[in-house]
């Protein structure tokens, strides 16, 4: 439990402020950015970052540039006096809560045009997503200065597209990719999780029973990409999904898909559950 209250920036030269006195001292700056609706999942960052680092800093910024006009930007959960009581329990040092204004201020027009990686799968179904996504996390990293920052493995192609766009503009952050934390029946946590009625709840699961299926299928023999794909796809319409986007196995490096399996690959999959558009993934190593 923290002793100490937490505190909440809201604009960018405060945070320069307090990013300037953490460095007069030396501190390591831990970062984890999220769009809050906190879980279990956001808060396994936020301790893999106290370990690590002297200071943790959170931002909680739902980012309109990654949502395209039809998704759910206005609809996404924030449910913010819990998310801070979370991170105060928790002992981060400061949250980061800026107004959409703050971080695209008027005139504010350079964006990243995202590394190749962006394009499949996620950029398929989501075109201006990952540039979205991209462009706010360079901001952030810039206006947190931080030496190491967290993502989750549950977004697996956006953790490639970060580490991609690090290593290819020289950017110094490290980058920490951490395992996925799922519910006690296995559905990968989200804050998308609280759309789902419980019939829906239920048809989720068939997202990681069929990673399961999958991975043990490739464990007994099968390496035929396009049998392993059929079978994904077959077992997600058998569990009830309403629409899948994608269901796929891929080189877990370059997320090139595999017609004849070779490691380390990942199975990823998206798939709407009524309204609600879920992903997950697994790596075979
Ligand atoms: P979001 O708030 O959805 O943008 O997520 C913020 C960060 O938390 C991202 O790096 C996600 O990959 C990570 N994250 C979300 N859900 C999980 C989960 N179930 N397990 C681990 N990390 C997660």
């Amino acid at each position: 439990m923290a002793t100490t209250e937490i505190q909440i920036i809201q604009n960018v030269e405060a945070l320069n402020q307090t990013i300037w006195q953490i460095q007069q001292k030396q501190a390591s700056i831990g970062f984890v950015p999220t769009m809050g609706a906190l879980h279990e999942g956001h808060l396994s960052l936020v301790r893999a970052s106290r370990q690590q680092c002297d200071v943790t800093i959170v931002s909680i910024f739902v980012n309109p540039t990654q949502f395209a006009p039809n998704e759910d930007l206005d609809q996404y959960p924030r449910p913010i006096e819990n998310d801070l009581q979370l991170l105060q329990k928790e002992g981060v040092d400061w949250v980061f809560m800026p107004e959409p204004s703050e971080v695209y201020p008027q005139g504010c027009s350079t964006s990243v045009n995202p590394p190749a990686v962006a394009q499949r799968l996620e950029g398929e179904s989501r075109p201006t997503h990952f540039a979205g996504v991209a462009t706010v996390v360079l901001k952030l990293l810039n206006m947190t200065q931080c030496d190491v920052a967290f993502f989750g493995q549950k977004d697996y192609q956006q953790a490639l597209v970060i580490q991609h766009m690090v290593r290819d503009l020289n950017l110094a952050t490290k980058i920490e990719v951490c395992p996925i934390v799922r519910d006690h029946d296995g559905l990968a946590l989200s804050s998308r999780n609280v759309f789902l009625t419980a019939d829906e709840r239920a048809s989720a699961l068939c997202l990681f029973r069929t990673l399961n299926e999958t991975a043990a299928m490739i464990a007994e023999g099968e390496t035929d990409g396009r049998v392993i794909m059929a079978h994904m796809t077959q077992s997600l319409i058998e569990g009830g999904v309403t629409e899948t986007d994608y269901a796929v196995i891929a080189d877990a490096r370059t997320l090139e898909l595999l017609e004849d399996v070779r490691r380390p690959a990942v199975l990823l999959v998206a798939a709407k559950v009524g309204d609600t558009r879920l992903i997950d993934n697994c790596v075979i190593t």
